[in-house]
């Protein structure tokens, strides 16, 4: 019986500190304890102010310096998958990512912010997984844009100040 009582004590606190963390975390308590952060306030500030007057140059998938190919005569192949968030992207296919963990196969994961609200303790154990690379698919799932150019159907990021980190904060 003490057992029992140990076990549930020890899995209680456990969910309690698990979903405290993901509450603590969730992009909006983060960007506002962010803007209380000095060192982030004066980085975002000196970014913003070097970029201010910047002019767009170019835009889309496929710009001028960014590799789209790799040459062998090796069969290569690499597994990407977007994990958006959002509206229409907030779903996980668990038999996808059990089959690639069963295979052993390793893949690569672009993860918005938005989808890490949505499945936080699922994020942590992906991201415990070296199988998987975590890459950045953006907080708030917005493309990068300091003009507000859409892609997608989606509206990017409206000013510099936007790209930095989408919240309301003012030079
Ligand atoms: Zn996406």
């Amino acid at each position: 019986m003490r057992n029992i009582f140990l076990f549930l004590f020890v899995f209680l606190t456990n969910q309690l500190v698990f979903s405290q963390n993901a509450k603590d975390f969730s992009n909006n308590i983060y960007l506002k304890k962010l803007n209380n952060d000095s060192l982030y306030v004066r980085q975002k500030r000196k970014v913003i102010n070097e970029y201010i007057h910047a002019k767009p140059g170019h835009w889309g998938e496929f710009v001028k310096g960014v590799d789209e190919d790799i040459c062998t005569d090796k069969k290569y192949i690499a597994f990407t998958f977007d994990a958006c968030g959002g509206e229409k992207g907030t779903g996980y296919n668990d038999s996808l990512i059990n089959y690639l963990q069963k295979e052993k196969i390793q893949a690569t994961l672009f993860v918005s912010g938005l989808w890490i609200d949505a499945h936080f303790n699922t994020f942590l154990n992906l991201s415990k997984d070296s199988l998987f690379e975590i890459e950045n698919h953006g907080l708030n799932h917005k493309p990068c844009s300091i003009d507000g150019e859409s892609e997608y159907g989606i509206n990017g990021t409206a000013s510099v100040a936007d790209a930095f980190g989408s919240v309301n904060f003012y030079v």
